[in-house]
């Protein structure tokens, strides 16, 4: 999961494509990567929590949340799916969940140090 965040951050459109899993794939994927990519600066990844997704497991699931600052800030809040095959961990799907926002005194979740009521509160 980690490893399809710095995709995501560096623009590696082959490695988002290639370990998306295959009955997911649609024609128009790289295109849509190639303009998500162009288009969104990530600034961090935090990983909530995760569930499976060991050794021994053939499902995995990685709840996180991710923060872009481009097109405007925001963040990404998903529980993702993922399935193992043939020993290669695939993205399956996610779903999408409501944002993470810290106590008014708390520091904003965009990771400027202000406290989230001066910020995006
Ligand atoms: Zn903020």
């Amino acid at each position: 999961m980690r490893s399809r965040y710095v995709a995501y951050c560096k623009g590696n459109v082959n490695y988002l494509v290639d370990t998306r899993h295959p009955s997911k794939r649609q024609f128009d994927d790289r295109i849509n990567l190639i303009r998500s990519v162009r288009s969104t600066v990530w600034e961090y990844l935090t990983v909530v929590r995760t569930q499976q997704g060991g050794k021994n497991h053939t499902n995995g699931y990685v709840e996180f949340m991710a923060v872009h600052s481009q097109p405007e800030w925001g963040q990404l809040h998903e529980r993702s799916r993922f399935i193992k095959e043939n020993n290669r961990w695939f993205y399956v799907d996610g779903e999408m969940l409501p944002p993470i926002l810290p106590k008014r005194n708390q520091p904003c979740w965009c990771g400027s140090g202000k406290k989230f009521k001066h910020c995006h509160g």
